[in-house]
This record gives C-alpha cells, sequence and structure tokens, in this order.
C-alpha cells in the first residue's frame, strides 16, 4: 500500500463501479486509485441479498460505464444474483486493465478530513486495524446502503417467521411441508418470492399481505422484444419527461395514476407504492392466478388467541393462521436506517458522496449519480453547478411513498437539465452514450436520437416548472431539497 493516491472510493457496488469507469475516463495508466469496501470483495448488495433475487431490467442495462457482460443469453435474460456479482466483478477486471487499483476489501471507511489539496483519510479492517492514507479525490459511493432484513418478531410461537436474506424458500425445509406461506410486503422482493413459490412449487397455499400495494413498471411495455423495438413500447426517457411535464409537486396520485394507466401493471387492486421496480405481464399472470389471498393492509401480528392463531393487520382486521405457517418478510430493504446528513459535494470540492440524504439522479439506480457526478468532479464542474439534491430519506420518513416516486422525475430531469447545460453539447452527448444504465439503451439508435433531441430542445424551457415542482415537494414535507449549500457559487 502507498500512503498517497490520486482517488479513493469507498463503496464496490454498481456505484462505486460507476464512478471508478469514470475515473479510469480521466486518469493516466500510472496514476493510483484505491477501492475500498466492508466487503470481501466487488458486487455491494447482489453478494448478500436473498438467493432467489433476479434483476428487474434486461441485464445489459446494469453495468459499470459501458462494458459489456460476457453472459451468453440473449438481450432480455434477467440475471441471477451470482452472475450480477460475477459481471461486477468482471467490470472491475476489466477497468484494472487500465489504470491502477489497490483493492481494499474489508476495510470499514472511518473518517475523512479535507485540507488545502488533499483528503487524509483512514480505514479499519476488524484485523489489521486502522490504515491511513491521503488521496487527492474521495468518492464516497455508498449508494442504497441495502440492509438485509430480519425475520419479523411475531408473538406466536406457531408461526415460522424468515427472511428471504438468510431462508431460501426454495430450499428443502420449507418444501417439505405444506404449509402455507404469507408473505409480508408487496415489493419486488415480495414478488421475486411469490413467483419463485407458485412456478417451483405448484399447489402451495401463498398468501400475500400487500401493504398500499404496489406500481410496477410493466417489463413489456418498456422493454418490447424482437422487431418490436424499433416501433412498440415507450423509452424510459420520454415517459419521465411527460410525468415530470403532469407533477406539479402537489398532484403526485393523479400522475401515478396516468402512469400506472398507461405504463404499469400491479397485481394488487390498489397501488400506494411505487419503487421503480419492473414486472412483466407474464409475472403478473402467473403470481395473481396462483395467490391464494391478497390482504390490502399491513401485518402486524401472528397471535395465539382462544386457543388458535391469527393474522393481526394494521387496520385491526384478523384472519385465521394455520399453526407452522410461514410469515415471509419482504417488506423491503431500501432507505432503511439513518444516516446522518451529507452534501454530495464537499465545501472544498475534493469529496463526493453518492447517498439517499443528498441524492441528484436516482433512477434507475444510485449508480446514475455516480457516474454522472464523478464526470463533474473530474471536468471541475462539481462545485460551481447548483445541481438540486433531495434528502430521499427524510423524504421517505415523511411522505407516502409515491410522493417520492413522483419527485424521483423532476429531480432527474432538472438535474441532466442543468448538466446538459453546462457541459459543451458534443461532450454531454459522449458522456451520456457511455452510460450503460441507461434503460433507453434497450431501444436501437434512431429512437434514442429522437428522445435524446427532444430532450434537448425542451429541458432548458421546462427547467423551472421541476424546480418549482421539487420547491412545493420540499415545502409540504418540510425536507431539505435544493442546492448544497457552498455548490454553485465557486
Ligand atoms: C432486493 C433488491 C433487489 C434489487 N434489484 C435491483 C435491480 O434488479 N435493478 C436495479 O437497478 N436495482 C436493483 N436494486 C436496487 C439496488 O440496490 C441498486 O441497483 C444497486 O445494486 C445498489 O448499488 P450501490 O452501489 O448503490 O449500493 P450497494 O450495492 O449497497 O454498494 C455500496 C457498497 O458500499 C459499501 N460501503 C458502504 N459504507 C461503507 C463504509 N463505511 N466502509 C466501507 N464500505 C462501505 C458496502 O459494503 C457496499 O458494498 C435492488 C435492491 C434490492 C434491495
Amino acid at each position: 500500500m502507498s500512503d498517497r493516491y490520486d482517488v479513493c472510493i469507498v463503496g464496490a457496488g454498481i456505484s462505486g463501479l460507476n464512478a471508478l469507469f469514470v475515473a479510469s475516463q480521466y486518469l493516466a495508466r500510472d496514476q493510483r486509485v484505491i477501492l475500498v469496501d466492508r466487503r470481501p470483495r466487488a458486487g455491494g448488495m447482489w453478494l448478500d441479498t436473498y438467493d432467489y433475487v433476479r434483476l428487474h431490467q434486461p441485464h445489459p442495462m446494469f453495468t459499470a460505464g459501458d462494458i459489456a457482460w460476457r453472459l451468453d443469453a440473449k438481450r432480455e435474460y434477467l440475471a441471477n444474483k451470482q452472475e450480477v456479482a460475477q459481471h461486477l466483478r468482471h467490470c472491475l477486471e476489466g477497468i484494472k486493465a487500465g489504470i491502477r487499483v489497490t483493492e481494499l476489501f474489508g476495510y470499514e471507511f472511518e473518517s475523512a478530513e479535507e485540507t488545502a489539496g488533499t483528503v487524509r483519510i483512514t480505514c479499519r479492517s476488524a484485523e489489521s486495524g486502522p490504515v491511513d492514507f491521503a488521496a487527492d479525490r474521495l468518492i464516497k459511493a455508498f449508494g442504497q446502503e441495502v440492509e438485509k432484513n430480519a425475520p419479523l418478531e411475531l408473538s406466536s410461537p406457531r408461526a415460522r417467521s424468515i427472511s428471504p436474506d438468510e431462508f431460501d424458500v426454495r430450499g428443502s425445509e420449507i418444501r417439505g411441508s405444506d404449509a402455507p406461506v404469507w408473505i409480508v410486503g408487496g415489493g419486488k422482493t415480495g414478488m421475486d418470492t411469490a413467483h419463485t413459490l407458485l412456478t417451483e412449487q405448484p399447489g402451495r397455499e401463498v398468501n400475500l399481505v400487500a401493504g398500499p400495494g404496489t406500481i410496477f413498471i410493466n417489463r413489456d411495455q418498456m422493454f418490447p422484444n424482437g422487431v418490436g423495438r424499433w416501433y412498440r413500447g415507450e423509452l424510459m426517457s420520454s415517459v419521465f419527461q411527460e410525468m415530470g411535464r403532469r407533477f406539479d409537486g402537489t398532484n403526485e396520485a393523479d400522475v401515478l395514476e396516468w402512469f400506472r394507466d398507461n405504463y404499469g401493471v400491479s397485481v394488487t387492486p390498489e397501488t400506494g407504492n411505487f419503487m421503480g421496480a419492473i414486472l412483466s405481464e407474464t409475472e403478473k399472470a402467473t403470481i395473481s392466478g396462483g395467490l391464494n389471498r391478497i390482504v390490502m393492509d399491513r401485518l402486524d401480528d401472528v397471535a395465539d388467541r382462544n386457543g388458535g392463531s391469527e393474522v393481526v393487520c394494521r387496520s385491526g382486521a384478523t384472519m385465521p393462521f394455520e399453526p407452522g405457517s410461514w410469515v415471509v418478510n419482504c417488506t423491503g430493504s431500501l432507505m432503511r436506517g439513518e444516516h446522518s446528513y451529507e452534501p454530495y459535494v464537499s465545501t472544498g470540492g475534493r469529496v463526493l458522496s453518492i447517498q439517499n440524504r443528498s441524492m441528484t439522479i436516482p433512477f434507475p439506480a444510485a449508480g446514475n449519480a455516480a457516474y454522472f457526478l464523478t464526470h463533474l468532479l473530474f471536468l471541475g464542474r462539481l462545485t460551481n453547478l447548483p445541481l438540486y439534491a433531495m434528502d430521499l430519506e427524510e423524504l421517505r420518513r415523511k411522505a407516502p411513498q409515491y410522493v417520492m416516486a413522483a419527485a424521483f422525475v423532476p429531480l432527474q430531469i432538472y438535474n441532466l437539465s442543468l448538466i446538459a447545460e453546462a457541459l459543451p453539447s458534443r461532450q454531454f452527448m459522449k458522456v451520456v452514450s457511455h452510460n450503460g444504465l441507461d434503460l433507453d439503451r434497450w431501444f436501437p439508435l434512431p429512437r434514442r436520437l429522437r428522445a435524446q433531441a427532444g430532450f434537448m430542445l425542451s429541458h432548458k424551457r421546462e427547467r423551472e416548472h421541476h424546480r418549482r415542482s421539487l420547491d412545493r415537494v420540499a415545502e409540504r414535507f418540510g425536507v431539505h431539497c435544493g442546492p448544497v449549500v457552498g455548490a454553485g457559487h465557486a
């Protein structure tokens, strides 16, 4: 290990690897990057999430920069956990062929102090203790900070409460019993769990406690197959632009209803949540056709009463519960916990921080913010561009989830608009064209170019509308959403 690096990146998930990819475009071969992660290798949350998870977008659209997958599969194939983790490792190996990367896996980032001309960083491992080094720039790519779910705490010992992160519902224990399964949570994990159980264990009773219900992006609409890519479906950026035009900072319910009616799909009659997850019509049909019961309520407990057991919901409603039934915690793992506020850029401009307390470009993953903001860092535009940053963690606590979904859209468009104006158009187009997370890449180039031209022609005119929408959301819910103090004035 050296004690001085050109760049330190903390986090080796999709965000950190996108930051590394972009850094590698600006650094010379002999410049040095140090990549730190508390996990033992690259891959981020994909190393630890539940075993039957599938990528919900087609696999080519989940990568670092525009690094191609080596998987021998059709474009529409949804990669599994091992394949995603393997691809992220392949991305790291590919980038390492071009620049010098020191890997510091198994180390926790502890602190950083920015002084004139440098950042002093301390990391620590349980076995080896602390290490200190300096870097010209620090990128904290903590991203989504996905946490593992524990099983739900239920008062009845007759319920077999499990978490998909620790217990594979495809395993012999659950297959060996024919007891009903209660899935708690109607988001992506809930759908993956229901789909896995219903396809692999036909005939099993599976119930869903769906909370407020969830809208999913309709995969058939957004990713039409074969020649349909030329004329069917809609580009995500165009749909976002239309949503942004419709959203005025107060009418999230109408905007989400419009989205659901035109581009959404759902297994539940009500849809109060939207987190940008994707589901196909076929998956929906399998799940809807196979579920025994959908409960539009939140589960509070499984309790033993009057000699029997029952499911107890937040509304007070109860349902009989067969002793020995499985209860699977699918209540979500994104934006959990409390993290202290940190601006996306430090006052000195040497520290870029990608996390939910000051998010700028949230969709389809925090990797998108890492990709664009690392470009701005190296182009010297990070501190003099007044991007709007939204405290998504706070918004999630204070507002119904669909407010956040509606607010995602103007945030993304507003910031991309500022970036498009700040960079020479050829440079902006080059940056966009190497962004492998861009879901528009599913479509043939002529359709993408048309969508890009539409954005370039309208973004300045529409920017003020998006800013007002964001200001209204900030005011209504008392959350921070605006330029980071200090940025935009350097
Ligand atoms: C179940 C589930 C399924 C999902 N499926 C999809 C999907 O199909 N498509 C999609 O686009 N998105 C999906 N997401 C969202 C997903 O979280 C992101 O797409 C993405 O993988 C997150 O990457 P990240 O780099 O932002 O965060 P992470 O993968 O969490 O990586 C952050 C890394 O930073 C490290 N780190 C954080 N703090 C420190 C510290 N102090 N010291 C050292 N290391 C630190 C962590 O160890 C971690 O490895 C899913 C999320 C969940 C929970």
